[in-house]
Formats: structure tokens, C-alpha cells, sequence
């Protein structure tokens, strides 16, 4: 079993953001060399989450729309009392912070409108890290 560790630092520039690290995972799972295996995928952050889905301009505002509409702004949240960020928080947490996906002959297993996103809750922040773990056989 070989594995490969590789954080992926990001500098984002809105408060709600989708950020599509699809080339930069894919080159990090071409380096290791590893042709059958899996690659997980986690943002380490409270206020950040991880999807996949297709890259078109519309969606993403879409899509963006809708997980916002998961907690809506001008609720009384309690987090709100020491730091100004429940939503993000609470978004986070429904969507998740971590990715699975299977190494198949070199490459990750993803369909052709597939591709992975960094969704920033909280931005801008300027040390946003996503860390890469892949484990398989070369
Ligand atoms: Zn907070």
C-alpha cells in the first residue's frame, strides 16, 4: 500500500464562493503514481464545505442560492452572540467537509460533468487549506 499526503492552500475572495480544485486534485493523484486506489479529500476548516458537481456559471449561482436558503440570513442564531458566522457553521455542517473518490488505471473515477468544489461559507479568508490524502497500489 502506498500513500500520498498533499495540502492544497487556497486564498478566497467572496463571503459565498464555489472554487473548483478538480485540475489540482487530479494532478495531485497523476504525481503519486497510484493506479487503483481512493483519494479523500477534507477541508479543515468549521466554515467550509466540499461538493461535486458540473462547472457552468448558472449552476453554481444555483446552486449556491440554494445552500444558502439552508440557513437563512436574520435568524436569531445563538452562535451569532460570539462570532458573526452561525450560518456558515451550521451550512457546513449539513453539507459536510469531506470527499471520497476511487483511483481507477491512474485516475479519479468522476463522471464528465463531475467536477469538485471548494464552497467557501465564510470568506474572504486568506489560509483556507484542503488537505489530499490518497492511499492505493502504484
Ligand atoms: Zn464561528
Amino acid at each position: 500500500m502506498k500513500w500520498k499526503t498533499q495540502i492544497i492552500r487556497l486564498e478566497t475572495q467572496k463571503q459565498f464562493e464555489l472554487l473548483d480544485l478538480t485540475s489540482e486534485i487530479e494532478n495531485e493523484v497523476y504525481d503519486s503514481e497510484i493506479k487503483q486506489g481512493i483519494c479523500i479529500i477534507t477541508s479543515t476548516h468549521a466554515t467550509s464545505s466540499l461538493i461535486i458537481n458540473e462547472n457552468e456559471s448558472g449552476l453554481k449561482e444555483d446552486i449556491l442560492n440554494r445552500i444558502l436558503a439552508l440557513a437563512p440570513d436574520g435568524e436569531n442564531y445563538q452562535h451569532n452572540r460570539i462570532d458573526n458566522n452561525a450560518r456558515a457553521h451550521v451550512i457546513a455542517s449539513i453539507l459536510g467537509t469531506s470527499l471520497t473518490l476511487t483511483i481507477e488505471e491512474g485516475r479519479l473515477v468522476r463522471g464528465k460533468w463531475q467536477n469538485i468544489f471548494f464552497v467557501e461559507l465564510d470568506g474572504p479568508r486568506a489560509n483556507r487549506e484542503v488537505m489530499i490524502k490518497i492511499f492505493g497500489e502504484k
